[in-house]
């Protein structure tokens, strides 16, 4: 189990790992582009100029097409579509989810897509969709245990097994699904049926399904979020732990004439520039590409390159320790994804656990750094600061303070520390001069904590006039307050 899915590197619930495959080694995070067996807007061989590393495509679509399904029982899917690299393969649940029913048994499009020689076969689920009711949600999990159980037994290959987490919009029925799944050992493991989450923008329940899923899950498996192309959600996804997509959007997205940025999609009829220096933007005014007799492939490749270069800058940032600062900044581009950006920090006590104990330094982003999992932690671990005698707590260094026995740094949104940690991380932390109310919160409650844990101690609070929080009457009683133009005065 272990030897298919390694981690290399890691930042909040993000991971840098390597999945290997009959058909060599990926490195995650990643997207799959989704190849159409029946038309390629840009051809399977291309695809690793983009960037892309594995591709994905239907096995039922080839199942069904006498000329598609001979070739790939003859030649296999890899001569197939033209691609020696690793591809992974749908069942046809898609077409479930979107029909209503489809011709091919569990057991027969398994059976297939081990012979056509796919890297990662998926069973045929039931991918059930949001706000179902409670009832029919479980009893589709349990149709899909099921058929997940007689697919474990079915594929005993080198080739990799993927077990699908399903349970609509109940985060208990996919932390559930999720720890079942967990005992039989899948490769890998996707998140069904949440486009319809993503197509309205519902990053928060979003952000509650995978969440709920992880938990249930192995921490060392890789996660597929099925159905997610486009890139302005993927750090969010990738903090959560997913380690792969697959775009259909990039496609889909060009045949409908719009262009994908990490912070959205513009309607190249609206674009008067283009706001990329990809090698078809390079090469085409915003005008030129509107008029381009190729114009969905170049815009398909447009989307590629868009796609790539952000799960490239993903890596970067988990591995400088900065993925957090990045969701930060791609969860400002919508207010929805807003919405994910503080849902995903409900979930700061369980993300802690992953996150490495020091990183790049810490950039206070907004007031939803705040709630992120280095200031839980520091929370958490006051009690390890004893302080006793007298001790001065002051934002920079105030004049007398060394007749002090202790003297505490304090600084939002941790708090106060022993002032010789300063340099060391977080609290080496890129804060604002001026802290704002969520910042305050949660340093100054630190704060009463720590006075609290050393009731012996008799603390002064050098307070600063910006401070504006009613936390400060509260400290007012248990330390000497004074405010900084006060005590130059003294
Ligand atoms: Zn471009």
């Amino acid at each position: 189990m272990s030897a298919i899915f390694e981690i290399l590197d890691k930042d909040a619930g993000g991971r840098i790992g390597k999945l290997r495959t009959p058909h060599g080694v990926v490195e995650t995070p990643t997207v799959m582009p989704v190849i159409n067996p029946n038309i390629q807007l840009i051809s399977p061989k291309e695809m690793r100029s983009f960037g892309a590393e594995i591709l994905i495509t239907n096995s039922y679509i080839i199942y069904r097409k006498e000329e598609l399904r001979t070739v790939a029982l003859e030649k296999g899917l890899h001569e197939l579509l033209g691609f020696d690299g690793p591809i992974m393969t749908d069942s046809g649940s898609f077409q479930l989810s979107v029909y209503g029913s489809v011709e091919v048994t569990n057991e027969e499009i398994l059976g297939f897509q081990e012979k056509i020689g796919s890297d990662i076969i998926v069973p045929l689920d039931i991918p059930t969709p949001p706000d179902v009711h409670f009832r029919r949600a479980e009893e589709e999990l349990a149709t899909t245990a099921e058929r997940l159980e007689a697919a474990r037994k079915f594929i005993q290959s080198k080739q990799l097994l993927a077990g699908p987490v399903q349970g609509s919009t109940y985060p208990e029925l996919r932390e559930k699904a999720a720890s079942h799944l967990k005992d039989l050992n899948f490769e890998v493991y996707p998140l069904g049926a949440v486009v319809p989450l993503m197509e309205s923008y519902r990053y928060a329940e979003l952000v509650d399904v995978i969440a709920a899923s992880k938990k249930g899950l192995s921490p060392t498996s890789p996660v597929h979020l099925f159905g997610a192309g486009h890139p302005m959600m993927f750090a969010l996804a990738v903090a959560l732990g997913c380690d792969l997509f697959d775009s259909a959007a990039y496609a889909l997205y060009a045949k409908d004439g719009r262009y994908i940025t990490s912070n959205g999609t513009y309607h190249l009829e609206k674009l008067n520039y283009l706001p990329c220096s990809c090698p078809v933007c390079f090469r085409y005014t915003a005008e030129e590409l509107r008029k381009a007799k190729n114009k969905e492939e170049l815009l398909g490749r447009h989307n590629l390159y868009a796609t790539f270069a952000e799960i490239r800058l993903i890596k970067q940032s988990i591995k400088d320790g900065k993925l957090l600062e990045l969701v930060e900044q791609r969860c400002r581009a919508h207010p929805k994804l807003l919405d994910g950006l503080k849902r995903l920090y409900t979930h700061s006590a369980w993300l802690e656990q992953f996150d490495p104990a020091t990183k790049g330094t810490y950039f206070y982003c907004g007031p939803e750094s705040a709630s992120r999992p280095e200031v839980l932690r520091f929370g958490k671990r006051l009690e390890r600061f004893s302080i006793e005698g007298s001790a001065i707590i002051r934002t920079s260094p105030v004049k007398g303070e060394k007749d002090y026995d202790r003297i505490l740094t304090f600084k939002a949104p941790f708090g106060a520390f022993p002032a010789e940690m300063e340099e060391v991380y977080p609290f080496n932390a890129e804060v604002p001069k001026f802290p704002d109310y969520e910042a305050l919160s949660t340093s100054l409650s630190n704060t009463i904590k720590l006075m609290d844990l050393n009731p012996g101690a008799e603390f002064t609070f050098i307070c600063e006039k910006e401070f504006q929080h009613p936390l400060i009457e509260e400290i007012g009683k248990k330390a000497k307050l004074v405010y900084r133009e006060a005590w130059k005065k003294e």
